[in-house]
């Protein structure tokens, strides 16, 4: 078993940790004040290979794998949240074309996704319900040599900030009744609708899109028709999950270091508050949480580089880091004292932004419905 990073990832750490800390720092304050993803980011970020982490190299991108992914997404998260969410689910796009698209469909869409041009989401859930996959109630039907779409979708991560949406909708009955199509932001029919303001992650953009008779090309189709729900459920158990659990490590690491550097300075009594055994125990359970998240994540990214199966591990890491981060959050919030809620202190906007990734990409209980299942599994009788 080997834990250490190579070479290459800890200049990536150090690269994106640069980054944030110069280009993302200045623009929090504005992020959290108008709700809008700094869209000039994208670019400097193509040059640091961000966008395009995961898309191979023939369609523009740079071709690392899920663990370096990770590391970004952690080292994003650690400056401000916002900012891996909205990537994490650009990557998902990207993982949902190069997995299920047609060699057209890669060399149209994967390249100008890579190089920032543009962004992309993906759209599952609906007003019927998130974790009910198999109400939507969203259609496509197929009209000559078009596809014809209706219905609204809801809490779409990019949905204003993106070119190209990957969209789940009804294209009959039952699991077999659904069916992934690329949507252009400019067919017609396709418009955006609400957009959300939301206590955490408020840089990341969260809003509806709207399908009113929205008229598609018949090949733009992504994958089979009727396998919509292995689009879904692979895109958002792969790529999903542990961006959303990167996303959360990063808060996680931030939770560390403001409470760590607070404990040091604060005086009372005449000694600094780290010298308090209730505040030692609290710097132990965060440090001891980041730990254990970080192995989770590490984990399950680099299960995903070597080909193996890892739902499990994902959704352990996605619900445990999620939770975790809200948790240290918390308790960092607690260790400041009246000034952990003031706006001035960072563990504020901490604490929005972990309880924020806890339903987003699969609430906690669903993924404790995964796990649940898989901890059974070995006790269950066969037949
Ligand atoms: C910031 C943010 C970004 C998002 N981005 C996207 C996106 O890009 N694309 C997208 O498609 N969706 C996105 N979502 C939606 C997200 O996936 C859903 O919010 C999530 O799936 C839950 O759906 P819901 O909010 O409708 O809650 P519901 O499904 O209505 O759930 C309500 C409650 O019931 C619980 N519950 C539901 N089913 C069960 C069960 N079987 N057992 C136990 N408890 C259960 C839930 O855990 C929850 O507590 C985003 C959400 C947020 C907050």
């Amino acid at each position: 078993m080997d834990f250490k990073l190579s070479e290459r990832e800890e200049l990536l750490r150090k690269s994106t940790r640069e980054f944030a800390e110069s280009e993302i720092t200045p623009k929090i304050e504005a992020m959290e004040e108008t709700g809008e993803f700094p869209v000039d980011l994208l670019k400097p970020m193509a040059k640091l290979g961000i966008t395009g982490i995961i898309a191979p190299p023939e369609y523009g991108g740079v071709g690392l794998g899920y663990l370096a992914r990770t590391i970004v997404l952690e080292e994003l998260g650690r400056v401000c949240a916002a900012i891996p969410m909205s990537m994490q689910v650009h990557h998902m796009a990207i993982a949902a074309l190069k997995d299920f698209g047609t060699e057209e469909q890669k060399k149209k869409y994967i390249p100008p996704l890579a190089h920032g041009e543009t962004m992309g989401c993906v759209a599952v859930t609906e007003p019927s319900g998130g974790s009910d996959v198999l109400g939507m109630q969203a259609t496509a039907a197929l009209k000559g040599d078009k596809w014809i779409l209706n219905g609204r979708k809801c809490f779409i991560t990019n949905s204003h900030t993106s070119a190209y949406w990957l969209v789940i909708v009804r294209t009959g009955e039952g699991p077999k009744g659904l069916s992934a199509f690329i949507v252009e932001k400019d067919a017609p029919g396709a418009k955006t609708g609400r957009v959300e303001h939301k206590f955490g992650l408020r840089g990341s953009n969260t809003g509806e899109l709207v399908f009113d008779n929205c008229e598609i090309p018949k090949e733009n189709i992504l994958g089979q028709e009727g396998g919509g729900l292995g689009v879904a459920l692979k895109t958002v158990s792969e790529s999903g999950r542990t961006g959303m659990a990167a996303t959360a490590l990063g808060i996680l690491q931030a939770c560390y270091e403001e409470a760590g550097k607070f404990a040091s300075e604060r005086v009372l009594y005449g000694k600094p508050i780290a010298a308090l055994q209730a505040i030692s125990f609290y710097m132990a359970e965060i440090y001891t949480e980041l730990d254990i998240c970080r192995l989770l994540c590490y984990r399950a990214s680099w299960m995903k580089d070597q080909n193996m199966r890892f739902d499990t591990e994902s959704a352990m890491a996605k619900s445990y880091t999620c939770d975790a981060a809200a948790r240290c959050a918390k308790k960092a919030v607690e260790i400041h004292g009246a000034y952990g809620i003031m706006k001035e202190y960072k563990v504020q906007r901490l604490l929005r932004d972990a309880m924020v990734t806890i339903s987003a990409g699969g609430t906690g209980e669903i993924g404790k419905v995964v796990l649940g299942r898989a901890a059974l599994a070995p006790f269950q009788k066969k037949g």
